[in-house]
């Protein structure tokens, strides 16, 4: 099995409750084993005008492939009534791949690690409570590295 590490967003329709119930749907997903989330996390939107964002990362083991995995997870997008209407627009859920055990993918569908994580303190901070502290990522860059780039302000720990 790997570990992979999945960054959780909403910011429509309750989304303390949207993640909560992603974070469900997680743990019952097919051949794989819940290890655990991170506490729930609040900031303003990047883009303005749109609703603040809560921000979860959850980790499992699993024997699913990535492809396989992202299908599962955008089922999941899709079961909570995720529309895509605009790039970056606002969302129930969001449910990306951030880091999928030693890998680095760089395929049409799935770039991983995740092509943004170094620059949102919302998925740096939350993962940080779910690794040890001398975490590296499968391309070598370390999480106290990204994390001593992106400040902490801004974010509310819920
Ligand atoms: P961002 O990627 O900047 O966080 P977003 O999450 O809002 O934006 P989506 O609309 O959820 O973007 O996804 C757009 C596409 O990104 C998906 O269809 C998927 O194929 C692709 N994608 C590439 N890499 C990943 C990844 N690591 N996790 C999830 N989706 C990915
Ligand atoms: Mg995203
Ligand atoms: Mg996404």
């Amino acid at each position: 099995m790997e570990t992979v590490y999945i960054g959780l967003g909403s910011n429509l329709a309750a989304p303390e409750q949207q993640l909560r119930q992603a974070l469900a749907a997680l743990a019952a997903l097919p051949d794989s084993h819940w290890i655990g989330a991170s506490a729930l996390y609040s900031s303003e939107s990047l883009l303005p005008g749109q609703p603040r964002y809560t921000n979860a990362v959850a980790a499992l083991a699993t024997d699913l492939a990535p492809l396989a995995l992202l299908d599962a997870l955008q089922a999941i997008e899709n079961d909570q009534g995720r529309e895509r209407l605009e790039r970056w627009g606002p969302r129930t859920l969001d449910l990306d791949i951030l880091l999928f055990g030693e890998r680095v993918i760089d395929e049409p569908r799935l770039k991983v690690p995740h092509y943004h994580m170094q620059a949102r303190a919302f998925v740096l901070y939350p993962l940080a409570e779910l690794v040890p502290a001398d975490f590296v990522l499968a391309d070598g860059r370390t999480l106290q590295g990204l994390l001593d780039e992106c400040p902490f302000e801004g974010l509310q720990r819920l």
